[in-house]
């Protein structure tokens, strides 16, 4: 049922009230370093601090067998992580609404060469309206705004008249198996929203993510008589322009694909990370590079890296050292497919009221070329996901930082969604 005008303007002000504390709250979050292999502190400190606000807390490790047994589940790698995920769930008086799940990821990717950055990635440095540091837009402002949504309403007395799940999981930036865990645990809800920065728009759908790496094998000589060796850099370079065949072959396909087709470079492919060769006089025998590639909604993600590795080795096979020393290819992470959130539904309308209420503009929709944890939603648990959150700036760059007027006032239209998706009940 639509919200009084009363009830709204309850709210808002209430977010408004709440949200030096917001920001504060923020701030602990953003001091925290929870890189990959490095967010125990940080889950423990969600742990805590869910269990304080009231919520009945569960804590798990992400399953191995189970994530690598499920065609939605990335493979493990050395550096994945071993933090666990963590629930807190508010159980209303009486269930009278619709059941939500609130989720966020808090793992933050490295920070690159720290001299980089103009501001202390992990001071949380606010200047001219902006919080600076490691994933405080991505993610840590839209986990403050799903705790201080929920604060929001409780501070007028109110609470959920539903069940809310607020899931904090990490991998997100790697493997998606955090989001996977909790779906593998049966954790579901009618409606799931992930506030990741956005701008203040819903992502209407997302496309799907690999991760590879390529090992290449090189004949190492004294580079006197290079001529008689095999330079596994070089060879690797050349590949890397193979797979780059792909990714253009793959964006010319994009008018197949509805909701992609307006975009400018769908497929994104990037060499992210590379190293080889032992000696700077010696031929390298070796050279490893870490592949990402997107591909479209629908498509199956083992069959588009069958195809873009087929492609590779064909390339290899061309080549009379390669031939003989074939590349591996090794899956690392990421394997997702892309989804799109079909327009209509019910949440997606609510969270159109919500929106509108607090910003006098009608709800705005993208589709997204980056990974987010909404797939899992909208593929397995097959319920409606709103990925919708603050305006972040140079996620995953030097100087990351979130707009704190923006955060604001997502923080009021999610409480205003809330509280008419869930309903309220006093506390
Ligand atoms: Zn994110």
């Amino acid at each position: 049922m639509p919200l009084s005008a009363d009830l709204k303007e309850k709210i808002l002000k209430s977010v408004d009230d709440g949200f030096d504390e917001q920001t504060a709250y923020l701030k602990t979050l953003v001091s925290f370093a929870s890189q990959r292999g490095e967010e125990v502190p940080m889950q423990e400190f969600i742990y805590t601090d869910f269990a304080e606000r009231g919520l009945t807390m569960d804590r798990f490790a992400m399953d191995e067998a189970a994530l690598t047994a499920h065609e939605g589940g990335a493979p493990f790698s050395a550096t994945h992580s071993k933090a666990p995920i963590v629930v807190g769930t508010h159980h209303p008086k009486e269930a009278k609404g619709r059941s939500l799940i609130l989720q966020h990821h808090l793992d933050v990717v490295p920070i690159g060469p720290r001299e980089m950055w103009e501001h202390d990635p992990y001071a949380a440095e606010i200047v001219d309206g902006w919080m600076y540091g490691r994933g405080a837009g991505d993610m840590k402002a839209g986990a403050s705004a799903n705790v201080y949504a929920l604060e929001a309403l409780k501070r007028i007395g109110l609470q959920p008249a539903a069940t809310v799940h607020l899931q904090s999981v990490v991998e997100e930036e790697s493997t998606g198996n955090g989001a996977m865990q909790c779906f593998l645990r049966g954790y579901t809800a009618e409606a799931a929203m992930i506030p990741e920065p956005s701008n203040m728009t819903l992502a209407r759908g997302a496309l799907g993510v690999l991760w590879f790496e390529v090992l290449v094998r090189g004949f190492p000589t004294h580079v006197s008589v290079m001529g008689t060796g095999n330079n596994a850099i070089d060879s690797a370079y050349r590949l890397m322009g193979a797979l780059r065949e792909v990714e253009e072959k793959w964006n010319a396909e994009k008018d197949q694909h509805p909701y992609c087709a307006h975009m400018e470079h769908p497929i994104n492919l990037n060499i992210g990370k590379i190293e080889g060769g032992d000696w700077g006089s010696s031929v390298p025998a070796w050279c490893k590079f870490q592949v990402r590639v997107s591909i479209y909604p629908g498509q199956k993600a083992q069959d588009k890296l069958k195809e873009i590795v087929d492609h590779a080795l064909a390339f290899a096979k061309q080549d009379p050292f390669l031939a003989q020393n074939l590349p591996t290819f090794t899956q690392n992470g990421f394997n997702s497919e892309g989804f799109i959130l079909e327009p209509g539904s019910e949440a997606e309308e609510t969270l159109g009221r919500a929106h509108e209420a607090t910003f006098g503009t009608p709800l705005e929709s993208f589709t997204t070329p980056a990974y987010i944890d909404a797939r899992v939603y909208a593929l397995y648990n097959k319920i409606p996901v709103l990925n919708y959150g603050p305006e972040g700036r140079l996620s995953h760059g030097f100087d990351e930082c979130v707009n704190l007027e923006s955060l604001r006032r997502t923080t009021q239209s999610m409480a205003l969604f809330i509280a008419e998706w869930c309903g309220t009940e006093d506390i």
